[in-house]
């Protein structure tokens, strides 16, 4: 279709707001263009976290030299024409704003060409004026935008560090590249190549991008019903995540944030994933445009079901599914203790641990190497295991799992500044619940009689010295309390970097490894060790 700016009565319908907020939403914007111009190949460039300039190349089908201006205009788009085709689109951009909205706040320049022209186009948008005329191109288009809101030194103000707007625009690209894994990626950021995602298999994308341990424990979900298609991957319970940044919803395509959905999402993990973790996933909702409105979020980050309950059921329908050969706990066993209580129903099998997962036999001790990681042998070949990583999860799922208070040999009474007794007054609870023997002892004093058994043999006082700072800490939205005391504890209390480890030591490490709910991932969700397999090593002396 011709690009064409929209008549006002549809242009009107269109939900308003602020397009461009920061570097990321640039090139989400730009992205999203080269999906629906049919590009089978997008490169992301951006230097300064997108503060300099951001560059976007796409080998989709160009825009033709007398539309180029056009595609600039305000509401001017090849998508939709009536208020009727806004509720069948299918592509991810229909407003005909990106582009103006980005030319109104930065200096944009496109470089393009279609296959049925010889010559391509470039047209520079700056302070208002636009130039336009002939240059060589590729088939396809390559947008730059610098000096991102240099005519805004508001917003500018209100923009992150380099390093972190790079960190979104990162985030970004991984949301498109999980979502899209036949389309090539590349992602380079200060002329650094961060990410080269050639086409592939949904599963293949997914382990470019995560990794491929944890790939292998990923689920194929597959579930259709009616007018409802769910598909994508998600992970087996042996796997979490302490947070959710690991889950991607996509609507027909569309990249979605829904608390809802992440709700149905982990429902049929409740007694299969252990309390505080939470899955991976990557899951497509497809349905009939016209179920769903895509209108509603001036991003386009959100949409609104017609049918929300049957979306969200069909989720935990397909979910379910497709965690079906794994155990569930019993029902009625309190959520937030289950499994670890000594009552409680044995582990469930760790049903198909996959090879090279190192369930299977137990790993022995042989020797540390620089102070940090330990060498273990394993059926599936050479573990290599950081011993700081490895200790935080298997303190923090000891922890986790309940109050086993290891008493001190004589009740200590320490004393804290007034802030810091208030904090601690107010969430005693939490402390208590981890095993915390602990009370108010007049003044800004308090009474500890004793400590969680993980704990034990710590100092006290820097014990409650971090759970203080923890207390205090004004998180963004994270976690519940308990569980972020517990990954701090963990964090403080685990054998260090540069910490000397006997062979009895490190084999009880192991030992205790083996046995945690989560072993390949550490609390902050850094891999806690990995496996040098037969074919890699052979594959290295030329073998193969
Ligand atoms: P929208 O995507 O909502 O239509 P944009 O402002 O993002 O609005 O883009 C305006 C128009 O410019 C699009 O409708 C499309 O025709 C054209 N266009 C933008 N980017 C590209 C691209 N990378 N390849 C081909 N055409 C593009
Ligand atoms: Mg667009």
């Amino acid at each position: 279709m011709e690009i064409q700016v929209l008549r006002p009565e549809v242009a009107s319908r269109i939900a308003a707001g602020e397009v461009i907020e920061r570097p990321a939403s640039v090139v989400k914007e730009l992205i999203e263009n080269a999906l629906d111009a049919g590009a089978t190949a997008i490169r992301i460039e951006a230097q300064e976290g997108g503060l300099a300039w951001i560059r976007v190349a796409d080998n989709g089908v160009g825009i033709p030299r007398d539309q180029v201006p056009l595609a600039l205009a305000r509401f001017a788009t090849s998508k939709i024409r009536t208020v009727e085709d806004l509720a069948t689109v299918r592509t991810l951009g229909f407003r005909g704003e990106a582009l103006p909205s980005i030319a109104a706040v930065a200096r944009v320049e496109i470089l393009t060409r279609t296959a049925a022209e010889t010559e391509g186009t470039r047209l520079v948008a700056e302070e208002g004026r636009i130039t336009v005329g002939p240059a060589a191109s590729p088939v396809g288009t390559m947008v730059t935008v610098r000096d991102l809101f240099y005519n805004a030194p508001a917003r500018r103000r209100f923009l992150k560090s380099p390093l972190r707007e790079a960190e979104r625009i990162r985030e970004t690209v991984y949301r498109y590249a999980l979502g899209y894994p036949g389309v090539a990626f590349r992602l380079i950021l200060d002329g650094r190549e961060v990410l080269v995602a050639p086409p592939g298999t949904p599963l293949e994308r997914a382990a470019v991008l995560w990794g491929r341990e944890v790939a292998d424990a990923l689920l194929p979900v597959a579930w259709e019903a009616a007018d409802l298609r769910i598909h994508g991957l998600v992970s087996r319970p042996t796997l979490g995540r302490a947070s959710r940044a690991f889950q991607y919803f996509y609507v027909n395509g569309r990249p979605v944030r829904s608390g809802l959905l992440a709700v149905a999402l982990e429902r049929p993990y409740t007694g299969r994933l252990p309390p505080g973790r939470y899955p991976l996933a990557v899951v497509h909702i497809g349905l009939p445009p016209a179920f769903v409105d895509v209108n509603v979020h001036p991003q386009k980050a959100e949409v609104r079901f017609s049918q929300e309950r049957s979306v969200y059921w069909g989720v935990s329908r397909a979910v379910e599914a497709a965690l079906a050969d794994f155990p569930r706990a019993e029902a009625g066993t309190a959520a937030g203790r289950w499994p670890f209580e000594a009552e409680a129903p044995p582990l469930p099998a760790l049903a198909e641990p996959s090879p090279g997962y190192g369930h299977s036999g137990r790993w022995r001790a042989l020797a540390q190497l620089f102070q940090c990681y330990i060498l273990a042998q394993g059926e599936d070949g050479l573990i290599v295991v950081d011993q700081h990583a490895a200790h935080e999860q298997v303190l923090f799922e000891r922890l986790w799992g309940g109050p086993s208070p290891a008493p001190l040999p004589s009740p200590t009474v320490l004393s804290f500044t007034a802030r810091e007794a208030e904090r601690l007054e107010a969430d005693l609870e939490a402390l208590q619940s981890l095993g915390f023997d602990v009370e108010p002892f007049g003044g800004n004093a308090f009474i500890v009689r004793a400590v969680p058994a993980p704990l034990a043999g710590q100092p006290v006082k820097a014990l409650f010295d971090i759970a203080c700072e923890e207390l205090s800490a004004v998180r963004r939205g994270g976690g519940e309390l308990r569980e972020r005391l517990a990954m701090r504890l963990a964090c403080a209390a685990a054998v260090k970097a540069g910490d000397g480890l006997s062979v009895e030591e490190m084999q009880a490490l192991l030992d205790a490894l083996q046995e945690a709910w989560s072993p390949a991932i550490c609390p902050h969700g850094r891999p806690a060790w990995f496996v040098l397999g037969r074919e890699e090593i052979e594959r290295r002396f030329l073998r193969r």
